[in-house]
């Protein structure tokens, strides 16, 4: 078997198991085999392009393979250890840019290193996908870059409303079409710089004008703008392997904004397109009447009368990493035979999923942790709600104001509870900047401070009134 032949059949095993790779991810209980797929595909490709490079390869240009996977490979290690759960959207977005950087350069090289068998129809075709390469690849390296500074919140996540956005973004995708057209026919360098500029542009401004509420969907459509970069990239290195790669993770990274879009009650073209649509709503800032505030003890106490509570956690309880107080707040409770569940939004945290894997991380039983769907009829009959580090999730503005910047999106009816109480620091507002009129509901009280020290003086609470019926045990035992 030829070097080439062995490296084709091990790029089909790759493309094999990213695809169960992606199937694993797919479920809670199957995720780690699922990064244990992926890890495998990456090895045989790594391995397989390397193998297929040393054929024709000069010895410094092996060194040079071997020095960039082990610098590259030593920051994956650093940064994924390092990385906090509440830091992996920003990184998620910085990487992406990078493969949309390297989209960029292998679409240049393209250009600037053209096969010299290629000729007629097939040079044609080589320059449309140098063309297009490196307008994805550009789209997606600002575009991820703004979105990584809007998630490590260096700038603020409020949309960018540029006077004529809508006809700047079409006008930058009609010259686009244009360029493309004029490069096949004649390639040159000009054109190919001034899309190279147009794309770079146009990808900042897309990201630049989505509201903080809609960020969720730019970073999986980031994802799949990737993607797209990716197969483009394959194609001009005629790499079969890095095609199926990049059509799995653009697919999918497409199908899951369109969900996200779905939960969210959002138009996939309005925030494809940059916030096309969306109704230009003021925020309203300051606060909206009284809050009430309530102490850990009393919390305590509400707790210990209740028959049923929701957990409804956000972004703050990542921050705080509460995950293991509350998991053992929940198995206290259950242990008093108070019904305990939890109430998970599609966007809850700052990336899809966060708050499951922060609370299967604290070994919270799957069957008590219900999808938003499946829990919202049921705040009416419960007794305690904690909200907690959750803000715009939970936001009635939502439902019942239509110029909110976050009117229509599905929201956790929690305020419809007997009782409600809001664990945060501040009377700040959430990521998307609004106001909660949740805080001035009369049935909403609001427990100041870090979550993860009100919890555990919630729970110390609770053993403070365990106490009495403990002693009395002890005389009588
Ligand atoms: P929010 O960002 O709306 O609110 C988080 C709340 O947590 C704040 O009110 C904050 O208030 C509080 N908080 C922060 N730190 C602590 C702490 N240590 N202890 C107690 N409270 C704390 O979070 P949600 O989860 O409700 O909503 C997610 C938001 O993020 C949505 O707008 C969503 O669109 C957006 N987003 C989601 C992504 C995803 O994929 N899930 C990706 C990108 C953005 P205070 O400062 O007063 O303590």
């Amino acid at each position: 078997m030829t070097t080439d032949t062995a490296a084709q059949a091990a790029y089909v095993v790759a493309a094999l198991l990213f695809i169960l790779s992606l199937a694993g991810l797919s479920q809670h209980r199957t995720s780690r085999s699922g990064v244990v797929w992926g890890i495998a595909g990456m090895a045989v490709a790594l391995a397989a392009t390397v193998g297929l490079a040393s054929r024709s390869i000069t010895a410094t240009g092996l060194v040079l393979i071997v020095v960039a996977t082990a610098v590259g490979a030593g920051i994956g290690l650093w940064r994924a250890r390092v990385v906090e759960m509440t830091g992996m959207p920003e990184l998620i977005a910085i990487m992406h840019s990078l493969v949309g950087l390297a989209a960029t350069f292998v679409g240049w090289n393209g250009y600037l290193d053209v096969d010299a068998e290629l000729s007629g129809s097939l040079l044609g075709i080589h320059h449309a996908e140098v063309f297009i390469g490196v307008f994805i690849g550009a789209v997606t390296f600002t575009g991820s870059v703004v979105a990584y500074l809007k998630l490590s919140a260096r700038i603020a996540s409020r949309p960018l409303t540029l006077p004529g956005k809508h006809v700047l973004n079409i006008g930058a995708l009609a010259a686009f079409v244009g360029l493309t057209i004029a490069f096949v026919a004649r390639p040159h360098m000009g054109l190919l710089i001034a899309v190279t500029v147009i794309a770079l542009a146009l990808g900042a401004h897309l990201v630049a004008s989505i509201g903080g509420g809609d960020m969720p969907v730019v970073v999986s459509m980031l994802n799949s703008y990737s993607g797209w970069a990716a197969a483009a990239s394959g194609f001009l290195l005629a790499n079969n392997l890095l095609i199926v790669t990049g059509a799995l993770v653009g697919s999918s990274g497409a199908y899951l904004s369109y969900i996200m879009c779905k939960a969210m009650n959002r138009s996939f073209i309005s925030v494809i397109a940059g916030g096309f649509g969306t109704p230009a709503a003021a925020a309203e800032e300051g606060e909206q009447g009284e809050h009430r505030e309530i102490s850990a003890e009393e919390t305590a106490e509400l707790l210990g009368n209740a028959t049923s509570v929701i957990i409804t956690p956000g972004y703050g309880m990542a921050v705080a990493q509460a995950q293991y107080p509350v998991a053992e707040l929940a198995r206290k409770l259950r242990e008093r035979g108070v019904e305990v569940r939890f109430g998970i939004h599609p966007v809850a945290g700052r990336l899809p999923g966060h708050m499951n894997v922060l609370l299967a991380e604290a070994n919270v039983p799957y069957d008590i942790v219900l999808e938003m769907d499946e829990i919202n009829d049921d705040f009416a009959a419960t007794s305690v709600v904690l909200v907690i580090g959750a803000n715009d999730t939970v936001n009635p503005a939502a439902t019942d104001n239509p110029s909110s910047p976050i009117a229509g999106m599905p929201v956790l009816h929690v305020w419809e509870a007997s009782n409600v109480v809001v664990f945060k620091r501040s009377m700040a507002a959430g990521y998307a900047g609004v106001q909660n009129p949740l805080f001035f509901r009369e049935n909403t009280q609001m427990l100041f401070g870090d979550a993860k020290q009100r919890v555990e003086d919630i729970l110390r609470g609770l053993d403070t009134l365990d106490a009495p019926a403990r002693q009395m045990a002890g005389t009588t035992g």
